[in-house]
């Protein structure tokens, strides 16, 4: 099958190979012979990726997949036509379907309808303006703006909080992520007030919270905090290139969290 040649790393890649030497791979079989489902709710068809090679590493690994569709202004899916053409290409795979909504505007660009051919829908809090009116992407160093890391902080706790409350959605993905100015200090920013407000919102609004495997977030800590109290959650990669990985944060988080099978988000169709 087709290697990634351009992969510079030592990291999993989403080819074979991996399979043979890949603690994690063990892991996951024991998990879900204990009942767990294991499956990765935030993958993307990135890097050229195709539907085939995902299913393949799928049957190398043993995680099954939700493949998430970014929608919203700026992306490939616009509006009603161009969603409905796009869940007719992908429908027939054995993959959950996500729509992964971007920016605030999404919530009046769809029908109601069409929102719910996906098998649920996920959005993020790494978009947003500041009260100063600068529109930041979180993981872009240069439009990101902290003039003070403790009136960041609180104004990116409101931005998630009134995401939860105000949106649509079954899961908040990339949660806690923080800017690399901002990452050295994440377990001193993220207050127990701070994971407090952002937990309380999941609950009275019965959303998941992904524990992505990509930046290893939300920490251990925060994710005790959540299962304490009554979220569930979801496990995801968000992967930026072919690289589909195996999950390896999320599998460690159930250990050492002790998180059960029932703790997890499952859709409700399919
Ligand atoms: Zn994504």
């Amino acid at each position: 099958m087709a290697c990634n040649t351009k992969s510079k790393k030592a990291e999993p890649k989403a080819t074979e190979g991996e399979t043979t030497q890949n603690p994690t791979l063990a892991k996951i079989a024991e998990l879900k012979k204990a009942g767990y489902d294991i499956v990765d709710y935030h993958a993307h068809l990135k890097g050229g990726l195709t539907m085939e090679e995902l299913l393949e590493h799928s049957k190398e690994t043993g995680i099954a997949y939700g493949v998430a569709f970014n929608s919203g202004v700026g992306f490939p899916i616009t509006d009603d036509s161009t969603l409905l053409a796009n869940y007719r290409k992908y429908k027939d795979y054995p993959v959950y379907m996500a729509m992964q909504a971007e920016g605030r505007e999404w919530v009046n660009m769809f029908s109601k309808e069409n929102i719910a051919t996906f098998d649920y829908v996920f959005t993020d809090a790494m978009t947003w303006t500041d009260r100063k009116g600068r529109r930041m992407r979180l993981w872009m160093p240069e439009e990101v703006f902290v003039d003070d890391k403790e009136d960041f902080m609180d104004q990116l706790v409101a931005k998630i909080v009134g995401v939860m409350q105000n949106e649509p959605i079954d899961l908040y993905v990339n949660p806690t992520y923080l800017p690399d100015i901002l990452q050295p200090q994440y377990d001193a920013l993220w207050t127990d007030g701070r994971m407090q407000k952002v937990i309380d919102a999941a609950v009275e609004n019965h959303i998941a919270i992904e524990i992505n495997a990509r930046y290893k977030i939300p920490s251990a800590t925060f994710i005790k905090k959540a299962k304490a109290a009554g979220v569930k959650f979801s496990m995801g990669t968000n992967n930026a290139d072919r690289n589909l990985g195996t999950l390896d944060y999320a599998i460690e988080m159930i250990e050492t969290c002790n998180l059960e099978p029932n703790d997890f988000f499952k859709p409700s169709s399919k």
